[in-house]
């Protein structure tokens, strides 16, 4: 399976600017799967600009509910109409900022995956608890709450919705700063085994992004280590010729 790279621009970017975007990533042909999450505005502007181009769209969140009186959300279903396939749930920006829970996570996933979205669930450990040595403990929590059971096939039998999780060490989110190689192997193992013992073969193959400061010097070490399906790339993902260097350097390896 091809590795993803996901490029999160979170509250960044003008329509201004995405034409050239666009037209930096048309041409592209990495080897990786390329994904871009916007600010939901810009979704359907740089589908248009991409022109057909291989590149997946997706939002930085979605409501839990489908429509109604829910002044300020975004509906899941118009994300999709606007040319979304994916979207990030449970990004510790929201859960830090918005209180979000990982109850509340899961049952975005659930509308996600009802309205046809790949959620990409989000979990990772503060500098604090990485410290305290309970970072793997933290993580197994928040799968265990963020996955709904969709995911592994238990609502309509036999049919497992895909999706998507992101490891970001809080501590590494836009800091420069990463974990060590083994710190990153160890927890995707974990999260791993954790996936298996909660979705069954479901849980075997869902891909494992890792997120946190990847850039184009480090990505083709973070992109080589066993169980990296790929990364969730934030600042890197802004400057296309960045975003398409890290993609190259998943390509090679
Ligand atoms: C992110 O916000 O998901 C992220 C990984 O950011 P950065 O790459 O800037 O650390």
């Amino acid at each position: 399976m091809p590795q993803l790279i996901a490029g999160n621009w979170k509250m960044n970017g003008t329509l201004a600017g995405i034409a050239a975007y666009a037209a930096a990533l048309r041409p592209a042909s990495p080897g990786a799967e390329l994904l871009v999450c916007p600010p939901a505005p810009l979704i359907a502007p740089l589908r248009a600009a991409l022109d057909g181009a291989p590149v997946a769209l997706g939002a930085q969140d979605c409501a839990v509910k489908r429509s109604g009186a829910h002044t300020g959300d975004l509906s899941a279903d118009l994300l999709a109409e606007l040319g979304a396939t994916h979207v990030i749930l449970g990004h510790s920006e929201r859960r830090a900022d918005h209180a979000e829970s990982s109850a509340t996570v899961s049952e975005k996933a659930r509308t996600a995956i009802a309205a046809g979205l790949v959620p990409i669930i989000c979990v990772g450990e503060t500098e604090a608890e990485r410290d305290s040595g309970e970072a793997e403990t933290v993580v197994r929590a928040q799968l265990a709450g963020s996955l709904p059971e969709e995911l592994a096939g238990q609502t309509v039998p036999g049919v497992v919705a895909p999706g998507i999780i992101a490891y970001e060490p809080v501590w590494a989110i836009g800091t420069g700063r990463t974990p060590t190689e083994e710190d990153v192997a160890a927890m995707h193992a974990s999260i791993r085994a954790a996936l298996r013992r909660q979705l069954g073969a479901a849980g075997a193959t869902m891909p494992i992004l890792y997120g946190g400061s990847v850039k184009p010097s480090n990505a083709a070490s973070l992109l080589a280590l066993p169980e990296v399906g790929g990364a969730l790339v934030g600042g890197a993902s802004l400057k296309a010729e960045d975003f398409l260097a890290i993609a190259s350097a998943a390509a090679r390896d």
